[in-house]
């Protein structure tokens, strides 16, 4: 394939190559020139809740949106809508649909929720109670002094463990020192680590 040509004006643009992204439509462009592209859309129920006086202080003192928060383990994503919040989660075995495309009256409809299939998403977001640095948040002392910031953080599957990458003022940075760092408005506990927390056998990831 090598050009395209525009429906309304019938204008052909060549190119040397061409990117299809048609999105839920994709298998049914790559008929339209021979091509079987292999991916089917599958439904997405997502949750939001009413505005929730915590999010509505952070809009009224006009501070930013929070971060999307994403749960890997239990498969969904948690953000700020409309002063509340959205959960959507990722459903293993989510209903297909649209196998050959929307139809032309697709665009605004609704499916039929199914909240039984949400159920274990609901349940761990509920139960989720920490998060991980993503760098710039504070951390202070135990007397509530601020000693450093983080640079970057992340979820440590290999250990089982939420990890920061920080810079502490000297005084701070000894194995073992507690302290507290305070992310999305939360504080949480944190350990400063000597070495790297490398688990060389990996048995978290082989259970
Ligand atoms: C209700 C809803 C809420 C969503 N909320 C979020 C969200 O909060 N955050 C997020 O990250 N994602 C969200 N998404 C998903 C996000 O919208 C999609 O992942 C994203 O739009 C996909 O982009 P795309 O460019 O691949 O495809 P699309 O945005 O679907 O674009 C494909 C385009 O191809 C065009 N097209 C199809 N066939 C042809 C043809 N034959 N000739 C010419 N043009 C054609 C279509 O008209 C369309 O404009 C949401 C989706 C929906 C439906």
């Amino acid at each position: 394939m090598r050009a395209v040509v525009t429906g309304g004006g019938g204008v052909e643009i060549t190119a040397e190559h061409v990117v299809s992204c048609t999105g839920n439509f994709a298998r049914k462009t790559g008929e339209m020139v021979g091509i079987n592209i292999p991916v089917i859309p599958v439904e997405h129920q997502y949750i939001v809740t009413e505005p929730h006086p915590a999010i509505l202080e952070r809009e009224a003192k006009g501070l930013p949106e929070m971060g999307v928060l994403r749960e890997s383990d239990s498969a969904w994503y948690m953000r700020e809508e409309n002063g509340g919040l959205i959960l959507g989660p990722y459903e293993h075995g989510a209903p297909v649909c649209y196998v050959n495309g929307p139809s032309d009256e697709s665009e605004y409809e609704l499916f039929q929720e199914e909240l039984d299939r949400l159920m274990p998403h609901i349940e761990t977001a509920i139960a989720r109670n920490d998060v991980d640095a993503r760098g710039s948040e504070a951390i202070y002392n135990e007397a509530g002094e601020l000693v450093g910031r983080a640079t970057n953080g992340t979820f440590g599957f290999r250990i089982n463990r939420s990890l920061a990458l920080a810079m502490l003022r000297p005084d701070y940075a000894k194995e073992g020192t507690k302290l507290k760092i305070k992310i999305l408005g939360m504080t949480y506990n944190a350990t400063v680590v000597g070495e790297s927390p490398f688990v060389p056998e990996n048995a978290a990831l082989r259970a």
